[in-house]
C-alpha cells in the first residue's frame, strides 16, 4: 500500500523524536568534537598559535606539541613530537638559532601560505661562511662548515632559504629574501657581543676595546635606516631575491678600532683576545643586484653612523639626555 507523502514524513519524525534518539544524536555530536580537538589539531590552528603567541602557555597546548616559547615572545618551533621522535630535553639542547631559522621558518611559512601573505626571510651574510668568494656576490654558494661552532646559524638560515624557495616555487607563496650584513644603529643591544656594540660600550666605560684574533679580519658595516630602507624596497617590488643588503665599505677590526677611537676616546686602549672558531676572514657584499633591481644602494657610512649610536648608548649607559651629535 503506498504511503502519502504526508504520512511518510510524519511517521519520519516521529521516529527521530522517539526513543529519545535526538538526545542520544547531540550527545553524540558533542562527545565527537571534544575528542578530534583534543586529538586533532588542524596545522591552522597550529600556525595561528605560533603567531599568536607571547602569552600562550604550554599548558593551554596539546601535550603531543612542544612548544618553545624564547624571550622577546619568540616562537621558536611548533612540532609533533610524536612525527619528530625527540624527547623534551633533546629539543632544548638543539640551538636556539636553529630552532628559530629552521623550525620557526616552517611554522610562518605555513601561516603565510594559509592567509595569502607576502614573507621576508631576514636571512644573513653568514650564509656564505668564510668566503672564498670577495666580495660576495648572490650567485656565490658558500663556503660553510656544516659541523662548526656556528653551523647552527649558518646553516640554519641556509635551510631557511631553502624552505622559502621550496614554498615559493611549489606552493606559490610570495617570498623575498635578504641577505643582511653586520648592521648597526642606536637602540642595538648594549652587550649582545657584536663587534660595534661592544667597541661602543667599551670605550664610554673606559675599557679596552676587545679584538680578536689579530683584528686583521674584515667586515663590512651597515647603518640601520640604510637596512630598513633596503627591507622596505624588495617587499614592496617584483623580486624574490636572495639580494645582499649591506654597506660595501670594509674595515679590518683594528680599522674599526680607530673609527670608535676617533669617535668616542682616543685614549680608548685595544686588547687582544683569542678569536672564536670558523670566524670568518673577509665579508663585503657586491649590491650591484640590489642597486639594479630595487634602485638601493646605502647612504650612511661608518663614520656617520657611529655617532648616531654613541648618542644612544652614552644616554642609555649613562642616563644623560643632554648629549647629541646633532646628526
Ligand atoms: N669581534 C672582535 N671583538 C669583539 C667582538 C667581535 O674583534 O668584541 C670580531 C669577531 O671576531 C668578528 C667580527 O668582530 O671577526 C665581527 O663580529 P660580530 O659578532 O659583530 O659579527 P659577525 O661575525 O656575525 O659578522
Amino acid at each position: 500500500m503506498m504511503m502519502s507523502k504526508k504520512a511518510l514524513s510524519s511517521s519520519i519524525v516521529n521516529y527521530v523524536l522517539g526513543e529519545q534518539r535526538l538526545i542520544c544524536l547531540f550527545i553524540g555530536i558533542i562527545v565527537s568534537v571534544s575528542a578530534l580537538s583534543i586529538i586533532n589539531l588542524s596545522p591552522r590552528t597550529i600556525s595561528s598559535a605560533s603567531v599568536s603567541l607571547d602569552h600562550v602557555s604550554s599548558t593551554s597546548i596539546p601535550r603531543r606539541i612542544t612548544y618553545e616559547l624564547v624571550d622577546h615572545g619568540n616562537v621558536n618551533a611548533g612540532m609533533w613530537k610524536g612525527a619528530v621522535g625527540i624527547e623534551e630535553e633533546e629539543f632544548e639542547s638543539i640551538d636556539r638559532d636553529h630552532k628559530t631559522n629552521v623550525m620557526g621558518t616552517l611554522n610562518m611559512l605555513g601561516l603565510a601560505k594559509r592567509v595569502g601573505a607576502r614573507f621576508l626571510i631576514t636571512s644573513t651574510s653568514e650564509v656564505y661562511g668564510d668566503p672564498l668568494q670577495h666580495p660576495q656576490v648572490e650567485t656565490y654558494w658558500g663556503n660553510v662548515n656544516p659541523i662548526g661552532v656556528r653551523s647552527c646559524y649558518d646553516e640554519g638560515k641556509r635551510t631557511a632559504e631553502t624552505l622559502a624557495m621550496d614554498y615559493h616555487r611549489g606552493l606559490n607563496v610570495e617570498v623575498r629574501i635578504a641577505r643582511i650584513f653586520n648592521t648597526y644603529g642606536p637602540r642595538m643591544c648594549i652587550d649582545d657581543g657584536r663587534v660595534v656594540s661592544n667597541f661602543v660600550a667599551q670605550a664610554l666605560r673606559k675599557q679596552p676595546l676587545t679584538v680578536y684574533g689579530d683584528g686583521k679580519q674584515t667586515r663590512s658595516f651597515q647603518y640601520v635606516s640604510d637596512l630598513v630602507e633596503g627591507l622596505m624596497r624588495l617587499m614592496e617590488g617584483n623580486h624574490v631575491g636572495p639580494f645582499n643588503l649591506g654597506n660595501p665599505g670594509e674595515f679590518t677590526m683594528l680599522e674599526l678600532a680607530k673609527v670608535v677611537q676617533e669617535t668616542i676616546d682616543p685614549n680608548a686602549k685595544i686588547e687582544f683576545k683569542p678569536n672564536t672558531e670558523d670566524d670568518p676572514h673577509k665579508r663585503k657584499p657586491d649590491i650591484s643586484k640590489a642597486k639594479q633591481l630595487l634602485g638601493w644602494e646605502p647612504t650612511v657610512s661608518l663614520r656617520q653612523g657611529l655617532p648616531r649610536m654613541v648618542d644612544d648608548f652614552r644616554r642609555r649607559i649613562f642616563g644623560d639626555d643632554k648629549l647629541d651629535s646633532g646628526l
